[in-house]
């Protein structure tokens, strides 16, 4: 099928099928006529496919990326859309300080393990052995996780596509009116 054919019953067009087209998709493939079109001949080439594969909840400061963050936890935690694997793999982390440096300013509101708690020299000792004399002590990050990129991908992608059969690879600079073909 053309996005020519598909465009009469499309309710949204997704450009991009990294993962927030993906998972757009996936939200709204039940719901909407949705179709995702994608330049590349993966849907993962770019930064998804590069991603560190971090979550973490003190990232960004009190901002809206950070309650962002907050909020994709449960839907993490429940394996949205339907993946077969854990989303998250807990790993902590630690914010190494130095003397005079040893504020951590964006902790704001977040509580629980989200909240980073301060140790001291001797307790970060008893976390890592050899650390040189600069580092007087840390924050340890409870919560902070990897986050499985690519399973959460392949589960947006194979969400959207129970709910949409179409194939083929186009560029959407080059589709602006009348379609030629169609991706992802
Ligand atoms: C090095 C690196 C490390 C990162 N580490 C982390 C991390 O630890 N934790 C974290 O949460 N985030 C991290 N990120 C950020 C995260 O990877 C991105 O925010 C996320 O992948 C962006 O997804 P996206 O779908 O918006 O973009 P992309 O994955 O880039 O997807 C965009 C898609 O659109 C397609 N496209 C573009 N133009 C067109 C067009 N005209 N027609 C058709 N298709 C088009 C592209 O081919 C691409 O597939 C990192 C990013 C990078 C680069």
């Amino acid at each position: 099928m053309s996005i020519a054919n598909a465009s009469d019953s499309l309710d949204v067009l997704i450009i991009g099928g990294g993962i927030a087209g993906a998972s757009l998709g996936a939200l709204l493939a039940g719901e909407r006529s949705v179709l995702i079109i994608e330049a590349e001949d993966l849907c993962g080439r770019h930064a998804t496919g590069r991603s560190a594969a971090f979550w973490q909840a003190s990232l960004g400061g009190d901002t809206p990326e950070r309650r962002l963050s907050l909020l994709s936890k449960p839907m993490f935690d429940a394996r949205w859309p339907g993946s077969d694997v854990p989303l998250l793999r807990p790993r902590g982390a630690l914010h190494l300080t130095s003397a005079g440096m040893d504020n951590f300013e964006e902790i704001g509101d977040l509580s629980g393990d989200d909240r980073p708690k301060r140790l001291d020299r001797t307790e970060l000792d008893g976390k890592i052995d050899g650390l040189r004399e600069q580092w007087t002590g840390a924050w340890f990050e409870r919560s902070c996780a990897d986050i499985e990129v690519a399973a959460f991908h392949a589960a947006c992608l194979a969400a959207f596509r129970r709910g949409e059969a179409l194939s083929g690879r186009t560029q959407a600079s080059s589709v602006p009116r009348s379609f030629p073909g169609l991706g992802c």
